[in-house]
């Protein structure tokens, strides 16, 4: 058959985790915690499977969940979602972005993305026919030039995808940058997917300026979040969406296709751990120790370093130590040296060689001293 994604190949989290094993190498790579998720919270995953929430759930989602995310944004920013008609459960953030551009995208549309840009964007776009523009964001601060993003807007220009806190950069959007980008989608009618997954995670008391704190902006947004970041269960591939109801009737018309609906029990425990603010608002705290250790141990090091204002994530510039291209040197970091790391050229679209590899810094003290160890090599 003729293939779909003739460019598209094993995404670059599967190729890394897959090399860290078979070298035995540290596993920076691919993001995820290698400590475990709150046993209180699995203890409640296990008490509603008792309780016999083992069928499907309501096609939105677990009505008490919904309230409790309803609740949480109008505490932190301050607007008010309806929980019956402007959430919708997901099975993580990808699987909300993809419904969220399944529901709007048509042959020929243009998407306006920031490169480096997060893995699956591109691909789903395609799948519905339409083509992305890409904005590419610079080292070392990675900060949008919305000039350059006002330029690349035409006629077939429907949606704006942005990412804060930004994966792999670790910069954020500030306030200028979304009344800019609620400007330019005002003017020119689009729809944007704010992609907020590191929300929670937010470092040296800078705020998150989630697009639901910017009224016209919210009107035409969908905001998509995952609970497997906040919470330390990547594996549970839970998330969710809000949006105005226009735009999530559209989008349960594709999620009522595509899922149905996502793990009961699971909805069922959130729904009751959310009851907690604290469980959610200390992660910002606990990932900028982690964050400032692992720096700490690199002072020395020859890398270039730009800390991470949020995210789980920290960018190196090794352009000190090496002149191989990011792909080569990540490949020879993981088996020569047994540290595996995400080269960022494959999240960029044009051919740019920035000489930056992405650490993720959700692990143990442990496992963050052994991985300084070896960079200090280099
Ligand atoms: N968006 C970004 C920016 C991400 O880093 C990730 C990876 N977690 C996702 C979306 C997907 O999230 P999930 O695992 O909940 O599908
Ligand atoms: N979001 C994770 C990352 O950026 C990976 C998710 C995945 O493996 N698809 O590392």
């Amino acid at each position: 058959i003729e293939s779909k994604f003739p460019n598209t190949s094993e995404s670059i989290f599967s190729i890394m985790s897959k090399m860290a094993n078979d070298h035995d190498a540290i596993n920076l790579s691919q993001g995820f915690p290698n400590f475990e998720s709150d046993p209180v919270l699995i203890e409640m995953v296990h008490k509603a499977m008792v309780d016999g929430h083992n069928q499907y759930a309501p096609m939105p989602g677990d009505l008490k969940l919904r309230q409790a995310i309803v609740h949480k944004i109008e505490h932190l920013y301050g607007k008010k979602y309806n929980e019956h008609t402007e959430v919708t459960i997901t099975a993580g953030a990808t699987q909300a972005i993809f419904c969220a551009l399944a529901a709007i995208l048509s042959k020929g549309d243009e998407v306006i993305i920031f490169t480096p840009a997060y893995d699956c964007y591109e691909p789903t776009i395609q799948l519905f026919g339409a083509r992305s523009v890409p904005i590419q964001l610079k080292p070392p601060f990675f900060q949008p030039d919305w000039e350059e993003v006002a330029e690349k807007i035409t006629e077939r220009t429907k949606m704006i995808i942005i990412n804060t806190p930004h994966n792999p950069s670790g910069m954020l959007f500030n306030e200028e940058d979304m009344i800019a980008l609620q400007e330019l989608s005002e003017k020119h009618d689009l729809v944007v997917v704010s992609d907020e997954v590191y929300e929670h995670i937010i470092f040296d008391g800078y705020a998150h300026q989630s697009a639901s704190k910017f009224p016209q902006l919210a009107e035409r947004c969908f905001i998509t979040a995952s609970f497997g970041k906040t919470f330390h269960n990547t594996g549970w591939k839970m998330g969710y969406c809000i949006a105005p109801e226009t735009l999530m009737n559209e989008f349960r018309k594709v999620h009522q296709y595509n899922v149905f609906c996502v793990n009961h029990p699971v909805q069922k425990a959130l729904a009751t751990y959310l009851e907690e603010p604290s469980r959610y608002l200390q992660l910002s705290d606990f990932y900028q120790q982690k964050r400032d250790y692992f720096l700490s141990l690199l002072t020395e090091s020859r890398f270039k370093i730009v800390p991470a204002k949020g995210t789980y994530f920290q960018l190196l510039d090794y352009s000190r130590i090496s002149s191989e291209r990011d792909i080569e040197f990540a490949e020879r970091l993981t088996k020569d040296h047994k540290l595996a790391t995400i080269p960022t050229s494959v999240f960029n679209t044009l051919d740019e060689d920035f000489k930056q590899i992405r650490v993720c810094f959700a692990k143990t003290e442990e496992t963050l001293k052994r991985a300084a160890e070896l960079l200090n090599t280099l």
